[in-house]
C-alpha cells in the first residue's frame, strides 16, 4: 500500500519542463500514491496526464489547477484540487489570468530592455516552445529567467530572480487582479476543493497575521491549507498543520515540482503521508 503523495506539479503546459505525461511516469517511479497536476492558469495538460495515468494503477490522479491572487506585499495562490476541467466559470477565470499574463509578459521584457540586456519576447517565447514542442500556451517568469541564461546575461535561473525577475526586481510588474474569492468560488464550481498554497511565500511577519489571513479566507469559503511544501521548514509545516486542525481546515502537501527549472526541487518530497489526511478530506480529494 502507497503511503505518500504529492498535490502540486507542474509541466511543459505552464511553467515546468517536464510534460503532463513523464509528470506522471516520475510520480509513479517515486511509488506516491496521489500526484495533483496543478498548472498555474491552464487546466490544458490534465487530459495528457489523466490518459498516462491509466498506465499506473496504484497512482490515483488529481485533476488540477494553480491560480494566482492579488495579495500586498506577497504571494497568494490558490490550489484547485479534483476539479471538473469542464467547468465554463472556471475556465472563464483561467483565461482571464492568461490575459494578465500576456499583458505583463512585453512590460517585463521591455525593462529588462531599458535595463540595457539583448533579449525579445521571441526569445521568452521560444523557451516556451522548446519546453513544449509547439508554439502558443502561457509564458512565466522562470521562461524569461531561461531565456536570460540563454543570451549569457546570468548563469542560473536563480541568479536571473535575484538580479532581475523577482517580486522586488528591477524588470518585474504585477499582474495580480484576481480577487481570491473569485478563485475560490471558481473551483467549488468545477467540483473541486480550494486550498491555500505554500502559506509562508504570503510573507507574514508572524503566526498571528498568517492566522488572520487564514481566517479571512475561510471566509470565502477556503477548505484546505497546504501545510507540506518544499519551502516550509518543518516548524512552518507544524505550525500549519495546528492551524488547519484550529481552523476545521483540511491539511494537503505536494512538491510544487517544475523539473529542471527549480533542480532542488524533487517530486514526492517533501513526503506528504495519506496520514495526515483525516478521513472525509481524504474522500474529497482523493475519491
Ligand atoms: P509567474 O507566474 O510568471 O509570476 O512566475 C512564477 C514562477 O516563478 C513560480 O514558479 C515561482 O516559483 C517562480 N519564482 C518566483 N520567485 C522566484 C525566485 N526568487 N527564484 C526562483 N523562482 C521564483
Ligand atoms: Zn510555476
Ligand atoms: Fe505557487
Ligand atoms: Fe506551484
Amino acid at each position: 500500500m502507497r503511503r505518500f503523495v504529492d498535490l502540486h506539479t507542474h509541466s511543459t503546459v505552464s511553467d515546468g519542463t517536464v510534460s503532463p505525461r513523464e509528470v506522471i511516469h516520475l510520480a509513479d517511479k517515486a511509488k506516491l500514491a496521489a500526484v495533483a497536476l496543478t498548472d498555474h492558469d491552464t487546466t490544458a495538460g490534465l487530459a495528457e496526464a489523466r490518459a498516462a495515468a491509466e498506465a499506473y494503477p496504484e497512482l490515483k490522479f488529481v485533476p488540477g489547477i494553480e491560480m494566482s491572487a492579488k495579495w500586498p506585499g506577497g504571494i497568494l495562490h490558490i490550489l484547485g484540487l479534483g476539479i471538473d476541467e469542464g467547468s465554463e466559470s472556471l475556465q472563464q477565470l483561467a483565461s482571464l489570468l492568461r490575459q494578465s499574463r500576456a499583458r505583463r509578459n512585453p512590460k517585463m521584457v521591455q525593462k529588462l530592455q531599458a535595463l540595457g540586456l539583448d533579449i525579445d519576447l521571441a526569445d521568452v517565447e521560444a523557451v516556451a516552445a522548446d519546453r513544449r514542442g509547439q508554439t502558443g500556451g502561457i509564458v512565466g517568469r522562470l521562461h524569461m529567467a531561461e531565456a536570460l541564461v540563454r543570451k549569457g546575461h546570468v548563469k542560473t535561473i536563480s541568479e536571473a530572480f535575484g538580479r532581475y525577475l523577482a517580486d522586488d526586481g528591477p524588470a518585474f510588474v504585477d499582474k495580480e487582479e484576481l480577487d481570491p474569492a473569485e478563485a475560490i468560488s471558481a473551483i467549488h464550481h468545477a467540483g473541486g476543493v480550494a486550498v491555500l498554497a505554500h502559506p509562508a511565500l504570503l510573507r507574514c511577519s508572524n503566526s498571528a497575521q498568517v492566522e488572520r489571513v487564514v481566517t479571512s479566507l475561510c471566509g470565502m469559503g477556503l477548505d484546505g491549507i497546504e501545510a507540506y511544501h518544499a519551502e516550509h521548514s518543518d516548524l512552518q509545516t507544524r505550525m500549519y498543520l495546528d492551524l488547519a486542525r484550529a481552523k476545521g481546515l483540511g491539511v494537503t502537501g505536494g512538491s510544487d515540482f517544475h523539473g529542471s527549472a527549480k533542480p532542488q526541487v524533487i517530486i514526492g518530497k517533501p513526503r506528504v503521508p495519506i496520514a495526515a489526511f483525516d478521513e472525509p478530506w481524504l474522500a474529497r480529494l482523493l475519491g
